[in-house]
């Protein structure tokens, strides 16, 4: 559905995307992550068909954006950073226009803005001006500009920031719905969204990729995977018997609030373990808990440790 084969764009001397390559099927919703200035917004749009690249190709349903660009611009929407512009105009009048600018037929016209409409709930406040509308209102038109010629592809530039935590919900809740027909990529630094809405995360930091694995693959890496943490009422004691366990490579104790973590040697499962340690002694364990991998210390080591040989 999206390929790209080197895909780079200078600005002067500078590389904002250094020769990225990647493929996205079917079905998948790929994360796009990565810290301010990493080039995923020069990426999406180079392969939305808004910026033209420096160097390499990008198609989308096997239309290369730049030889054919009517094509593979009628295959993709695209949701551009912040609100929509134009907005003055009401909400109705705004996706009209767009389905005028987007050329779609007179037969289907009125079948698309209607299918946009309901997908995004947005029929209560089609007579309001843009202006006017909440960030989440805003937000929901702009996914509806992007989904109102019914593209294969859509392309979600930071779809959820600047909402606030009901409306970010609702935001990825329409993602999630939209999924069902469409590959989508969508870029984000806030990583909880990777599990609400990716199957795939791509990690790009410097305008390279640094990473590409499913969110489950990415958590494994934390050195938190599989570790156990637990509060008790005698951290001492609960040192002391974590301690002896032989396949508890490092404990850790919170110096907030005195929650305790045994870190497990590579590919060693503890939980069973740490759980025997702790019964028939004088410990009582208020909660257990088994970590499943911490995607923010996985981002902060990979993108940070790329910048340290940068700087080297
Ligand atoms: P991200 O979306 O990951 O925050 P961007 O793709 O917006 O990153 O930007 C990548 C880099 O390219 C940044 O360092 C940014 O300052 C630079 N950049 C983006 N657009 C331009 C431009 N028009 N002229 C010069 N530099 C730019």
């Amino acid at each position: 559905m999206i390929e790209t084969n080197a895909l780079g764009k200078r600005y002067g001397d500078f590389t904002a995307v250094d020769a990225i390559t990647f493929k996205v099927e079917p079905g998948q919703v790929l994360g796009f992550l990565g810290p301010n200035g990493a080039g995923k917004s020069t990426t999406m749009k180079m392969i939305a068909g808004f910026l033209a690249p420096s160097s390499g190709s990008a198609t989308v349903c096997g239309f290369d954006v730049e030889r054919q660009p009517l094509d593979a611009k009628r295959s993709v929407g695209y949701l551009p950073e912040g609100a929509p512009s134009y907005g003055e105009m009401g909400v109705r009048e705004f996706l009209e226009f767009i389905a005028d600018m987007r050329g779609i037929p007179a037969d289907v016209r009125r079948k698309r803005l209607d299918d946009a409409v309901g997908r995004l709930n947005l029929e209560g406040v089609l007579e309001q001006s843009i202006d006017t509308l909440s960030k989440g209102f805003r937000r929901r038109v702009g996914l509806a500009q992007a989904i109102v010629h019914d593209p294969k592809v859509l392309i979600l530039d930071e779809p959820t920031d600047g909402l606030d935590p009901n409306q970010k919900h609702e935001v990825r809740t329409l993602i999630n719905a939209m999924a069902r027909d469409k590959t989508i990529i969508v870029s984000t630094h806030v990583l909880e969204e990777v599990h609400a809405v990716c199957n795939r995360a791509i990690i790009i930091a410097r305008g390279r990729i640094l990473a590409d694995a499913t969110p489950a693959d990415l958590e494994a890496r934390s050195r938190y995977h599989q570790a156990v943490s637990l509060s008790t009422t005698n951290v001492a004691a609960a040192r002391e018997a974590l301690s002896r366990i032989a396949d508890v490579a490092a404990i850790e104790v919170d110096a907030q609030d005195n929650r305790i973590t045994a870190f497990p040697k590579p590919g060693k499962p503890i939980f069973a373990a740490v759980n025997e340690a702790l019964k028939g002694q004088d410990i009582v364990v208020r909660e257990l808990a088994l970590e499943g991998g911490r995607l923010d210390e996985v981002f902060r080591t990979i993108t940070q440790g790329e910048a340290q040989e940068a700087r080297a």
